[in-house]
């Protein structure tokens, strides 16, 4: 008999799974239907020996103290600020937009103000920002809208930013000095040793038993448990009685390739020229020496693993319909399907931490925490 079923190991079910076991010596059954652990944040050795992420490149950034702290637990970490470039008119500029990308794209030598005053001159008066097209062209005009973001947003997404939540944009803002990292975020790192190694040792509790290539819909009639933790799509949970909640695909093309350097940077998007949206050179990221390279790209696609909820009014309107009856059920959900959220990692485990506090105090006479996350890990 298991205390808790968690169906789906990414972040989610691997920190639940970790907490439950190690803290409150719980017996829980992890299982997924993947043949491995780790989620979309899974990576391995490819053919040629180098550390590649199957699902995208995943770079770990967090504000949280907390997060960071309670991850460092299972990891060493690689000091890393991603930088991105966006090749524009013939030109690789850094992406975000920051003083070097228009000093570069219009022969330019502004300065920090100066730049306030260029897009100022350029930007339009939007009263109240609701979408992706709005965030960008009040802070920067319609031209560089049109250069960076119109084109990106609708291979991404197939769907025009006016059309998209003003959240999907506003992950990547204007800067007018030239900081040129692709995140500003306190903690900026990799896990030293990948991150399926960082979920090894998360897993590592015999407390902790873990079932792979199992949906769950295989094995609920068949295993005793009291609880369960769901981690999956919630509109499959519920058999899409309110219809499918919509979620976008990708496909991923690895390429290896007999040379050490491809590009400049970790990633160079391409906002308006090919299928792909951006190819990624792996090495950046893990800082791993290899005399060969491996990229790679990512062809968006409506069909496929659900990657990304689709920030909209619609949807969010859908997923209320499911959330009020996960309100009512006895299963706890967490993590990006399960809460239909486009959430990072460091949210997702921000939000499996939370999730723990609240069966803890569920599970004790006696409440034990006030809600926070606290530190004591
Ligand atoms: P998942 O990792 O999706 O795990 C859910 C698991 O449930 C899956 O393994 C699935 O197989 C399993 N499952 C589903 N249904 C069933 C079922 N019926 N039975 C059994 N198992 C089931 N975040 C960042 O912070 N930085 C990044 O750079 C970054 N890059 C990304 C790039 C891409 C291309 C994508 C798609 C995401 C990226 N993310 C990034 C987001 C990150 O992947 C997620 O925040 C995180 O992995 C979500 O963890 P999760 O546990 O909620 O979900
Ligand atoms: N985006 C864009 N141009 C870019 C980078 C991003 O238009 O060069 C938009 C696009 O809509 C994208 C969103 O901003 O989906 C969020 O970008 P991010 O890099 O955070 O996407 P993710 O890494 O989650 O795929």
């Amino acid at each position: 008999m298991f205390d808790y079923l968690i169906v789906g190991a990414g972040f989610a079910g691997c920190v639940l799974a970790e907490r439950l076991a190690s803290v409150e010596n719980k017996k829980v059954l992890l299982l997924d239907k993947r043949n491995h652990i780790g989620g979309n944040a899974y990576d391995y050795f490819d053919e040629a020996g180098i550390l590649i992420h199957k699902y995208g490149p995943h770079i770990f950034h967090t504000n949280s103290k907390e997060v960071f702290n309670y991850l460092s637990k299972f990891t060493e970490w690689r000091n890393y600020q991603h930088k991105v470039l966006a090749s524009v008119d013939g030109q690789e500029v850094p992406i975000p937009i920051n003083l070097t990308t228009i000093n570069t794209l219009y022969g330019l030598n502004l300065s920090s103000a100066d730049l306030e005053d260029f897009f100022a001159s350029k930007a339009e008066n939007i009263a109240q920002v609701k979408t992706s097209e709005d965030v960008v062209v009040k802070a920067v005009g319609r031209e560089l809208y049109e250069k960076f973001f119109k084109g990106y947003t609708r291979k991404q997404w197939d769907l025009d930013p006016s059309e998209l939540d003003a959240s999907v944009t506003a992950r990547v803002p204007t800067r007018t000095n030239k900081d040129d990292r692709y995140f500003t975020d306190t903690y900026q790192a990799m896990p030293l040793y990948g991150y399926t190694k960082m979920f090894e040792k998360m897993l590592n509790h015999p407390n902790i038993k873990i079932m792979l290539n199992t949906d769950y819909h295989e094995i609920t009639n068949e295993i005793s448990y009291q609880n369960m933790i769901f981690t999956g799509p919630v509109d499959e949970y519920f058999d899409y009685c309110y219809g499918k909640l919509p979620y976008r695909s990708l496909e991923f093309k690895f390429e290896t390739l007999d040379q050490q350097r491809f590009q400049q940077t970790g990633t160079v998007n391409y906002p308006n020229d090919y299928a792909f949206t951006r190819i990624t050179e792996f090495k950046y990221l893990t800082g791993q020496q290899h005399q060969k390279t491996s990229l790679v790209y990512e062809y968006p696609q409506a069909e496929g693993d659900p990657y990304y909820p689709i920030p909209r009014p619609e949807n969010a309107a859908l997923y209320k319909k499911y959330q009020a009856l996960a309100d009512q059920s006895k299963t706890y959900f967490v993590g990006r399907l399960a809460t239909y959220k486009y959430y990072n990692m460091d949210q997702v485990v921000a939000q499996a931490l939370a999730t723990f506090k609240k069966i803890q105090s569920a599970n004790s006479t006696q409440p034990v925490n006030n809600g926070t996350i606290n530190n004591s890990y």
